[in-house]
């Protein structure tokens, strides 16, 4: 299904490629080869966050691998239906954030704005697989309560694009978004966070890359890309048109059991990253999030990592080790 935000007349290739998104379970496992695996995923009824994956995601995964890294982040499997206490729905405390429709204020001078709840792929780790969106989101119209809310509050010099992805929006929305806060005098830098220019590079298209480049303030990009096979040639090209534009690129990730939880895997993707000209920014532990629990590193092992991983590599490639504590002034680190 296609949101009505991005519908036009005529999609752009990005628009269509998003439409192609594979969600039907058998489909990509018939594709990657795995067709056994069919028996352990989960049924839709029992699942409102879907599978969703973009096919040249789709196409960086290993054929007949039932434990590849970018598999295991999209497929629902029965994993997900193992209880575990203490995760559960709203796991970072989103919902006591709240301040305006679609403003979230956690911390000092940054305010984050959930500009759509829509996303190009659905991550099973995600912490907002359970987040009530149709509610919350700032776009379709209520943008003018949000940028009221900015504006009345002169403390906040960064807005931070998030949503869902803020890139799912046609430019002409985002453009109409960032038009509105150009008018806010104490907006001094803009920040978008978005994992579409790695599971659908096409959205990096000419047109973004015009509005990128005409924003009146500093920019700052943080991709989410998990594990180094999530890099290609097509993701690289995206990027460096994200630079070309001006913007800072930084990358946080999300520690996984069975994806990135090893020291080889997460050196891996520092360097690749640093090939693509992208810094790590964080790393987060796993958000306690229900249907995720799977996904979880210890703490000590988490440590642990991270530590090997700073005696390999130059500091500016070790990504930061945080948690999300409800209620903290800042991501804390571990
Ligand atoms: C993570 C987050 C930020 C950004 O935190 P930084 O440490 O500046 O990256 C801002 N607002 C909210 C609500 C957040 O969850
Ligand atoms: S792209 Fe980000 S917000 Fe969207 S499902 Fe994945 S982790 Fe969640």
């Amino acid at each position: 299904m296609i949101p009505a935000s991005i519908m036009s007349a005529q999609l752009e290739g990005w628009q269509a490629e998003w439409r192609a998104a594979l969600t039907d379970p058998a489909e990509l496992l018939e594709a990657l080869n795995l067709g056994t695996l069919v028996a352990r995923v989960i049924r839709p009824t029992r699942d409102a966050f879907p599978l969703r994956v973009p096919r040249p995601f789709v196409a960086r995964m290993r054929r007949g691998d039932p434990h590849d890294p970018l598999l295991r982040q999209v497929l629902p499997l029965d994993d997900e239906l193992m209880p575990r206490p203490g995760f559960v729905d709203d796991a970072v405390g989103d919902l006591a954030a709240r301040n305006a429709p679609g403003v979230i204020r956690k911390y000092q001078g940054r305010a984050l704005l959930i500009a759509t709840g829509t996303c190009a792929v659905n991550c099973r780790y995600c912490f907002r697989r359970h987040f009530p969106y149709a509610e919350e989101t700032a776009s379709l119209g209520r943008w003018r309560k949000a940028v009221d809310w900015i504006r009345a509050n002169p403390d906040v010099s960064e807005v931070i694009l998030s949503g869902g992805d803020p890139l799912s929006l046609v430019t002409t929305r985002l453009a109409e978004l960032t038009g509105e806060l150009a008018a806010v005098p104490h907006v001094r830098r803009l920040r978008i966070h978005t994992r579409l220019p790695i599971v659908l590079p096409s959205r990096v298209d000419e047109p973004l890359v015009r509005w990128l480049g005409g924003l009146p303030w500093p920019v700052v990009i943080v991709l989410h890309a998990n594990h180094a096979n999530e890099f290609d040639a097509a993701v690289d090209t995206a990027l460096a048109r994200l630079r070309l534009a001006g913007a800072t690129l930084l990358n946080q990730s999300v520690l996984l059991a069975g994806v990135n939880d090893d020291v080889d895997a997460l050196a891996a993707l520092s360097e690749r990253m640093f090939a693509a000209e992208v810094l790590p920014y964080y790393v987060h532990v796993l958000d306690p999030v229900r249907g995720a629990a799977h996904f979880e590193v210890p703490d000590d092992e988490a440590r642990r990592l991270i530590d090997t991983l700073r005696a390999r590599l130059p500091g500016y490639l070790v990504p930061r080790l945080v948690r999300e504590v409800p209620g903290a002034n800042a991501k804390t680190p571990l």
